[in-house]
């Protein structure tokens, strides 16, 4: 019935190595906003990540199973770019605490400046994730601590196996 250009359509560009419960959280919420959420995982080549882009996008991919209306691709360059190759009007990002706010907002106010046609909106956490980073999900698990409440469920094992192969040399591991 709509067109592409009737649809809201948003993006959300993160790392995401691995998904926390918090970005699940703001995929989740979003999904209701727009007709199309699509979660771009950037292919960041300065930083050597835990997972593959590839091992990132299907486990997004396999704990939205439940969300129709959500999709997940990889992408490299410029987040404006992909929004606009996905036709998305908004950037969503997720805001947990003051320390977020600066970067977010020097980063907001570039995108907008290179595509005014392009809006970026701000998600609070839910306060039961405001302390959640990859980072510290990387970090327990290193230490062989408890991520189950940090993580969807799914996840758990994959990032300590993949603890287990970086630790012994570094292979990559398929997720179903
Ligand atoms: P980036 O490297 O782009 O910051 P991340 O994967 O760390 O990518 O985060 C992607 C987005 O999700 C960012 O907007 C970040 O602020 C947000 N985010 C990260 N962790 C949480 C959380 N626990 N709750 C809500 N938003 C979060």
């Amino acid at each position: 019935m709509s067109s592409e250009e009737n649809l809201r359509i948003g993006v959300y560009p993160g790392s995401f190595d691995p998904i926390t419960r918090g970005h699940l959280d703001i995929i989740e919420r979003s999904s209701r906003i727009f007709d199309r959420l699509v979660v771009g995982v950037l292919i960041n080549s300065a930083k050597k990540p835990l997972f593959s882009a590839d091992e990132r996008v299907k486990m997004i991919q396999s704990v939205t199973r439940h969300l129709p209306n959500v999709e997940v691709r990889f992408f490299d360059g410029l987040t404006v770019d992909f929004a606009q190759s996905e036709h998305a009007h908004v950037i969503v990002r997720g805001l947990r605490a003051v320390t977020d706010f600066e970067y977010e907002l020097q980063m907001a106010q570039m995108n907008y400046t290179m595509r005014p046609g392009i809006d970026t909106i701000f998600l609070t956490t839910d306060l039961r994730y405001a302390y959640l980073s990859s980072s510290i999900v990387r970090e327990v698990a290193q230490y062989g601590g408890d991520i189950s409440r940090f993580v969807p469920e799914e996840i758990v094992p994959l990032v300590k196996q993949k603890i287990r192969d970086s630790d012994g040399g570094g292979q990559t591991q398929e997720v179903r």
